[in-house]
C-alpha cells in the first residue's frame, strides 16, 4: 500500500529524474497558444487563408480530444499526453528521462521492439531481462538488473509477441519497488480479462501507461497513441513533443468515432481469438499455441520459416518471430475477420 506521504516522495523523485536540460526547457509557444479565441480573423500563424479543411493548423493540445477521452478512460485531462502512435511516447520517455550515454532502461524480453530501437536512438544502454518459463514475469530479476544509472523500467501486458498478461499484483510490486519510471503499455488491455492499472496512477506517480487506438479501436491509419502519466509527466510530455503532433484530420476522425463503441466488435474477436486457438491446437504443424490476453496468437512450429512460406503461398501473410530470443519456432498471427480465420484454419489443417 502507497501512503499520501509515499505518493508525495515518489513525485519529488520523479522531478529530479527528469533530465536538467528539460526542467531548465523553455517550451515553444505557438500562435494558437496566444490567442485561444475562436471566431475571428487568423492573421496570426502564416497559414493559407484559403479554407479548404486544412489549411489551418491543428489545436497542438488536442484539448476537445482529452476530454472525451477523459470522459472515456475516467482519467483526468492533465494527465493525459495524445502522440502520433503510443511509439512518439516511447520516444518521449527516452528523451524526458534519460542522458545520452549515460542512464539506462531495462526491459523484459521478448517484448515490442520499439522499446530497444528508440534506447539506440536516444544512445541509451538497453538491458534486456528474459522472461521465464512460460513467458513468466520475474520481477525481482527486473529489479536487480537495475543500477543507480537505471532511468526507465519496461513492462508490456498484454505482452506483444507472447500474449500473456502478467499478474496485476507483481507489475504493481515493480512500480513500487522501482526507483526510476515504470512504462507499462497496455496496447492490448482492451482485448485482456485483466484490468487496466489505469486506477493506481493516482498513487503512484512514476508509472506511465501507454495505450493506443491502433488496435481495440480499429484506428492504425490515424496514429493515435496515448500516455496517462502524473500531471507533471504529462506537462513535461507536452513540452518536449513537436508543436503540432497530432494532425487535424485525425483529430477530427477520432473525435467523432470515439463516441462508438467498440465492445461488440472487441467481444467479437476476442470470440475469434478463442475459436482460433482451440483450432489451432489441432492442427498437425502446430506443436504449441501459447495463451493469449490479445488479439493475435503466438504458435511454435517446427519449421517456421517453412510454414510462412507455406502461408504466404496461400495469400496469408503472418509475422515471423522465431529469430527473436525467447521465440525460437514461433509465429505470430493476428485474429482476422471469421472468414480470414476460416481460411488460415484450412490452410494449416492441411499441411503436414
Ligand atoms: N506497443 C505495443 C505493445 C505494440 O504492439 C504496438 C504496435 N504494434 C505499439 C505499442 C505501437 O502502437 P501505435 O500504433 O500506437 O504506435
Amino acid at each position: 500500500m502507497m501512503t499520501q506521504r509515499d505518493t508525495e516522495s515518489t513525485a519529488r523523485r520523479v522531478e529530479e529524474l527528469i533530465r536538467p536540460n528539460i526542467r531548465a526547457l523553455a517550451p515553444y509557444s505557438t500562435a494558437r497558444d496566444e490567442y485561444e479565441g475562436e471566431l475571428g480573423i487568423y492573421l496570426d500563424a502564416n497559414e493559407n487563408p484559403y479554407e479548404n479543411g486544412y489549411n489551418r493548423y491543428p489545436d497542438p493540445h488536442q484539448k476537445a480530444l482529452k476530454r472525451q477521452i477523459a470522459r472515456i478512460k475516467g482519467v483526468p485531462v492533465e494527465r493525459i499526453f495524445i502522440g502520433n502512435g503510443s511509439d512518439e511516447a516511447i520516444d518521449l520517455v527516452y528523451r524526458v528521462f534519460c542522458r545520452p550515454g549515460v542512464d539506462n532502461a531495462v526491459s523484459i524480453a521478448p517484448t515490442y521492439g520499439m522499446y530497444k530501437v528508440a534506447a539506440a536512438i536516444n544512445d541509451v544502454e538497453f538491458r534486456e531481462v528474459p522472461l521465464g518459463a512460460g513467458f513468466s514475469l520475474d520481477g525481482d530479476a527486473l529489479l536487480a538488473a537495475a543500477d543507480g544509472q537505471t532511468k526507465l523500467l519496461f513492462v508490456c501486458s498484454p505482452n506483444n509477441p507472447s500474449g500473456n498478461s502478467f499478474p496485476r499484483g507483481e507489475l504493481l510490486r515493480i512500480v513500487e519497488r522501482f526507483p526510476g519510471v515504470v512504462v507499462l503499455d497496455e496496447a492490448y488491455i482492451d482485448f485482456a480479462a485483466q484490468e487496466s492499472l489505469l486506477p493506481e496512477l493516482e498513487s503512484h506517480p512514476n508509472l506511465v501507461i501507454l495505450q493506443t487506438l491502433s488496435k481495440a479501436w480499429g484506428m492504425a491509419g490515424l496514429r493515435l497513441g496515448l500516455a496517462f502519466a502524473s500531471p507533471r509527466v504529462a506537462e513535461v510530455f507536452a513540452q518536449v513533443k513537436y508543436p503540432y503532433n497530432v494532425n487535424g484530420p485525425t483529430q477530427r476522425i477520432v473525435a467523432e468515432r470515439l463516441d462508438r463503441s467498440v465492445a461488440d466488435q472487441v467481444r467479437e474477436l476476442t470470440g475469434q481469438r478463442e475459436r482460433v486457438m482451440r483450432e489451432l491446437s489441432g492442427c498437425p504443424v502446430i506443436r504449441q499455441v501459447f495463451p493469449s490476453d490479445a488479439n493475435f496468437v503466438l504458435v511454435r512450429v517446427d519449421d517456421p520459416r517453412g510454414v510462412y512460406e507455406a502461408l504466404i503461398g496461400e495469400g496469408i501473410i503472418v509475422r515471423d518471430r522465431s529469430r527473436v530470443a525467447g521465440c525460437a519456432g514461433c509465429l505470430r498471427i493476428t485474429v482476422g475477420t471469421p472468414e480470414e480465420n476460416d481460411r488460415l484454419i484450412r490452410v494449416l489443417k492441411r499441411m503436414e
